[in-house]
């Protein structure tokens, strides 16, 4: 069975670059209109250009999760049927010395973000129903040191979509989390070709970093029709990496 999307609006934030200007790419392929915001708009025009010049339909815009101006401006012109809630900040740093400013920031972020986009999108979603796919991150089910407000942040995503789920069921509206494990992009696999990156690399069980492609069906399955019944689901895909041994 292809998962197809034709005929459906959709929208990825965070799609200047990372997992979701792979996520745009895909959508696209899959036969949706797909709209590319992040704050650089230059980039994700850019971007959507590509697409278009590749037979694909897309577009682009600035937008901000953390203004609600900006959040707004963006959901006043059009109503999608799908939004993809990927904008997000990493904040490392150890906890004893983070600033309260940086902590609020990856929150601002990471979860009050992604609210203010899915309460956006589903009051534009209530008569025809739509799907909101959080991308959370393995890290909200389990922790790793050095990135306490991410984990914390990623955790709030997790209850926040069974929260919305629940809610938002009866409008026809499906809430769903990915939550990727260690996926290998050009910015981190200078650290995965290290001594230290090549530990925790053996600490999956899989034995190997996701690529991009790994979420590719994953992706599809929670924005598609064809999870009609999955509401409130959380999906990692992380080669095992929440199940290794303790
Ligand atoms: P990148 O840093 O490559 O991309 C992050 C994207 O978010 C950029 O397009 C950035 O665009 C956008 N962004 C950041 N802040 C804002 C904001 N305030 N408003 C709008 N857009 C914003 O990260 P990744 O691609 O690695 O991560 C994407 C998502 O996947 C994140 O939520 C991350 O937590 C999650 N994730 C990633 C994993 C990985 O291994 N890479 C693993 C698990 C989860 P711009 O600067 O133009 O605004």
């Amino acid at each position: 069975m292809e998962l197809r999307l034709d005929g459906k609006l959709a929208l990825v934030t965070g799609a200047s670059g990372g997992l979701g200007l792979h996520f745009a790419g895909v959508l696209a392929k899959a036969g949706a209109h797909v709209t590319l915001a992040a704050r650089r708009a230059e980039t994700v025009e850019a971007e959507a250009h590509r697409l278009r010049e590749a037979g694909h339909a897309a577009d682009a815009a600035e937008l901000d999760v953390t203004r609600d101006d900006s959040v707004a401006a963006l959901f006043e012109a059009t109503a999608f049927d799908i939004v993809i809630n990927n904008a997000g900040i990493a904040g490392g740093g150890a906890a004893l010395d983070m600033p309260r400013d940086e902590f609020q920031q990856v929150i601002d972020t990471n979860l009050s973000g992604v609210f203010a986009v899915a309460q956006a999108a589903a009051r534009g979603m209530t008569e025809q129903g739509g799907a909101i796919v959080n991308i959370a991150s393995i890290l909200g089910l389990r922790v790793a040191g050095h990135v306490a407000a991410y984990t914390a942040s990623k955790a709030a995503v997790v209850q926040l979509t069974k929260a919305l789920a629940l809610e938002w069921a009866r409008y026809g509206i499906r809430v769903s989390a990915l939550c990727p494990g260690y996926i290998e992009t050009s910015i981190n696999n200078a650290f995965f070709a290290t001594d230290a990156g090549k530990a925790l690399i053996r600490r999956i069980p899989q034995r190997r970093l996701g690529r991009l492609t790994d979420l590719d069906a994953p992706l599809l399955l929670l924005a598609s029709d064809q999870a009609a019944y999955m509401t409130g689901a959380i999906i990692a895909v992380d080669g095992g990496h929440l199940v290794s041994g303790l």
